[in-house]
């Protein structure tokens, strides 16, 4: 089965690299079609997204994904928001599960975070009012349709993952329209799955809750930026974001990646740790259908990091991308 490759920048080529390998060991046979995109697209192409990065995107309906860097309050607009408007992949799927090996204030956490992609405040309708920059203004569109199918999609994952409870998290005391109008499309699709548990919270009661009891959660549902922070923050409470996968999910086309950047204090030191994007290869192998050897993927990863034998220097050890790799490869074999 082919799939587009996107290195992309900083330790993405390090890390995209090791999650290859560790795919292969799984024992999937996979195509993989290089493709660039990102600032080292922008030095070679003149664009973060040439336009065959896209067509192959397009084409193989599946991409595993390096960060990209995005130069920060001026420049390029992110290609990473470009790409998930260009396939419409509405849902960002964050888990967050506890690492035995891990040193956290909590063990057991065990949620995803559902967050909408392509609405909300990063609708890119953004502008200064005058040449001054006196003030500026950004519109955050929110739609039934666009809540309807990722509150929907919410439901819908709780149930194929034997899962019990959806929070649905929101500003509408503030926000009235626009968080009111995703409240209230949650209310109306919780009267349908009345066979899984719905909660209502709003935002900042839930950063709150999240650092006092992550426990009492399951799936999180919520729009763009809020899921942005809360799936940082969540991927905090299990150590940090070297481990957090997360998948772009559209009608017919899917990117996988680690929720991560390009690091760049540790950009081509060899010692970023590939786990995130391993275990966002396991998610696209969960996918294809390819249950048992995504399993198996993710099964090597956490035995790899219980077993504390080469940790990369972000968990506390003085392992290299490489020596993880191959500790996880052994288990593989
Ligand atoms: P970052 O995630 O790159 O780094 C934050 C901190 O986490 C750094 O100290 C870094 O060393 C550490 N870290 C991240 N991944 C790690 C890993 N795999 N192993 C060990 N340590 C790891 O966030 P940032 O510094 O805010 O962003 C850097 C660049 O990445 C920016 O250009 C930003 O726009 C981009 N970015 C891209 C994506 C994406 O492509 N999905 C996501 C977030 C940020």
């Amino acid at each position: 089965m082919p799939v587009t490759l996107i290195p992309g920048d900083g330790i993405g080529p390090e890390v995209v690299n090791a999650a290859v390998e560790a795919i292969e060991a799984a024992g999937v046979k996979l195509q993989w079609e290089r493709a660039a995109a990102g600032a080292g697209a922008m030095a070679t192409h003149g664009t973060p997204i040439p336009a065959e990065t896209i067509d192959a995107i397009r084409r193989n309906k599946l991409a595993l994904k390096g960060p990209l860097a995005t130069p920060v309050g001026e420049g390029y607009r992110s290609a990473n928001v470009a790409l998930r408007k260009e396939f419409d992949l509405y849902a960002n799927v964050r888990p967050a599960r506890s690492f035995a090996g891990v040193d956290t204030r909590y063990t057991g956490i065990d949620l995803v975070v559902v967050r909408e992609n392509t609405q909300g405040l990063y609708s890119g309708v953004e502008h200064y009012i005058d040449e001054e920059r006196s003030a500026a203004e950004s519109i955050s569109i929110i739609t039934r349709k666009g809540s309807e199918r990722i509150i929907e999609y919410a439901f819908n994952f709780a149930r194929t993952h034997h899962r019990r409870l959806v929070t649905l998290v929101h500003k509408a005391n503030i926000l009235k329209c626009t968080s009111g109008l995703f409240l209230d499309t949650g209310r109306a699709l919780a009267a349908k799955h009345t066979d899984i548990e719905f909660k209502e919270m709003i935002v900042d009661t839930c950063a709150m809750q999240l650092v006092k009891n992550p426990n009492q959660f399951d799936i999180i549902v919520t729009t763009n930026l809020f899921g942005d922070i809360l799936s940082d923050l969540t991927s905090g409470l299990i150590g940090g974001l070297g481990l957090t996968a997360g998948a772009n999910i559209g009608k017919d086309i899917a990117i996988f990646e680690a929720v991560h950047g390009t690091a760049p204090d540790i950009a081509g030191r060899g010692v970023a740790n590939p786990t995130a994007v391993m275990l966002a290869g396991s998610m696209l192998l969960e996918h294809i259908g390819e249950r048992t050897a995504s399993d198996r993927l993710v099964t090597a990863v956490r035995e790899a990091i219980a077993s504390k034998e080469a940790v990369t220097p972000d968990l506390g050890g003085s392992a290299t991308t490489r020596m993880f790799t191959q500790a996880v490869l052994k288990r593989l074999r």
